[in-house]
């Protein structure tokens, strides 16, 4: 199966001819899509540049799809929240000290009602061709042995709401530590957020098209980092996805890594009937060969990867994210695009 898709993610939805230029730069880049980062500020005060832009990318001849970045800290991204500026309660909290953290409870009806009202304005008032979820993830998202660092035992949401919903449904009072019915509670709430939202917008718009992207964890025996999202056919089950994807995955990791989380999310993908993506790290690290990016775009389409998406545009460049060799990194990716959709 050939891949047909190859995204970049861009930021920065201000003016919609500076924006024009840059499609062009990444159709010369062989990129078929665009996904915007859309920001809380963004969305609060460019709006009306937003369907406009839109509308630009498609008459250049590219598809484009909202991501909702960093949305409450709950998506991934560096982005600041508004949710969090304008709202004292519906934080996460964490289980072992009770102390709020740094996002929003994605559970909490304030922040589904948020979440909820920027995705579907944007369905109402945009003709953008789906929508992507960026990495959702509960707060203190790595735990026990994860490979990537940040080992604890502390989780998160243990906020009033979350420990009531437990209560009514389990019949006791949400434990501390987490047990299999924590693990389950967590993993069957933080997917209403995504299903109804997805719902809606496809009532809305039923050709919008959603891809959910989760961290590409090994969650294996011995390693799992509990965000939430890490069951993955629980994921990929949900009947308004479209696209199942995991996330960037660091060069410095060995081949095998790369090996084993492609075949997993293109089996996941398709045994739920779904299309499957995978990414390319195009900001803050790059391989020290570049060689590499063309063995793993070769990788990932000899493992059957429907999609492919790089973070970011201009590989980070004039950002504190930028790869060493922003623009380098940028072209040889763009070259490994125009590759891979010619065979
Ligand atoms: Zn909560």
């Amino acid at each position: 199966m050939a891949i047909k898709q190859t995204a970049i993610s861009y930021y920065g939805m201000n003016y919609v001819e500076h924006a024009e230029c840059d499609f062009k730069e990444m159709i010369e880049h062989g990129c078929t899509t665009v996904i915007l980062a859309v920001t809380e500020f963004d969305f609060n005060f460019w709006r009306p540049n937003i369907p406009k832009i839109v509308d630009t990318a498609h008459k250049l001849g590219l598809r484009v799809l909202l991501d909702p970045w960093g949305i409450g800290k709950y998506f991934g991204g560096e982005q600041v929240s508004l949710f969090l500026q304008n709202n004292t309660e519906n934080r996460q909290v964490s289980a072992m000290t009770g102390e709020k953290l740094l996002g929003a409870c994605f559970n909490t009806p304030a922040f589904r009602d948020y979440f909820e009202n920027f995705c579907l304005t944007l369905a109402r008032e945009t003709d953008a061709d789906g929508f992507f979820w960026d990495e959702p993830h509960y707060a203190l998202p790595k735990s026990y042995a994860s490979i990537t660092g940040g080992a604890g035992e502390d989780w998160a949401c243990r906020c009033p709401i979350c420990m009531r919903r437990f209560q009514d449904y389990y019949g006791y009072e949400m434990p501390r530590l987490m047990t299999d019915d924590v693990k389950q509670f967590r993993w069957r709430e933080a997917m209403v957020i995504l299903e109804e939202t997805s719902r809606k917008i496809k009532e809305i718009k039923p050709k919008m098209e959603i891809t959910c992207c989760v961290h590409a964890t090994l969650n294996t025996y011995y390693v799992c980092e509990h965000r939430g999202y890490d069951n993955w056919d629980m994921v990929a089950a949900c009947p308004y996805f479209d696209v199942f994807s995991t996330t960037i995955i660091s060069w410095e990791l060995p081949q095998a890594f790369f090996e084993n989380i492609t075949r997993r999310t293109v089996e996941v993908a398709k045994k739920h009937g779904k299309l499957s993506e995978r990414w390319l790290m195009g900001y803050y690290k790059q391989p020290t060969d570049f060689a590499m990016i063309d063995r793993v775009v070769d990788l990932y389409d000899a493992a059957g990867v429907d999609r492919l998406g790089t973070w970011t545009y201009r590989g980070g460049y004039g950002t504190v994210l930028a790869a060493p060799d922003a623009l380098k990194l940028w072209d040889r990716i763009g070259e490994n695009y125009k590759r891979v959709l010619k065979k």
